[in-house]
């Protein structure tokens, strides 16, 4: 548990949240302040900011668990649609440093506004750039 981390606080139950799910390694609360009605956002019980310093193993297990709240959200909101989000870092609109994923219900046509403009590779940009990441994965 990391000091001063709100998150950290409702996982340890010293701030409430609407509990969606629990088990070992995560919670699902009702996000507080949604983008849309039966938002929810997965927690990773063990503090780490973000993506980058997620342990392996929980990273695995994840999507799991987020198929089965996406499922259920999908059901019971009766959604056309539903968005898997995570952010990380301020630049990507991260507000809490502690790893979370969203899931989001979306509707023909609701106005919420999850999108971008779509850019354009010169010739052999694409290619240079995948070499260049897939050198660093590892
Ligand atoms: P992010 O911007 O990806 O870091 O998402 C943080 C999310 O946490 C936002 O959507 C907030 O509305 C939500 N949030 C912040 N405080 C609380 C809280 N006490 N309970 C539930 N959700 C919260
Ligand atoms: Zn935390």
């Amino acid at each position: 548990m990391q000091e001063n981390c709100i998150f950290c606080k409702i996982i340890a139950g010293d701030i409430p949240s609407a509990v969606v799910y629990e088990n070992e390694d995560f919670k699902a609360i009702m996000d507080i302040a949604p983008a849309a009605r039966g938002h929810v956002i997965l927690l990773a019980k063990k503090h780490c900011a973000d993506i980058y310093s997620l342990d392996e193993d929980v990273a695995a297990k994840a999507l799991g668990v987020v198929r089965k709240i996406a499922k259920a959200v999908k059901e019971e909101l009766k959604a056309d649609g539903l968005n898997i989000l995570q952010n990380n870092g301020e630049a990507a609109g991260q507000t809490v440093f502690h790893f979370h994923i969203h899931l989001i219900p979306r509707y023909n046509d609701d106005k919420v506004n999850i999108g971008w403009e779509h850019l354009k590779y010169a010739e052999g940009e694409a290619a240079k750039i995948a070499s260049a990441i897939s050198a660093r994965i590892n």
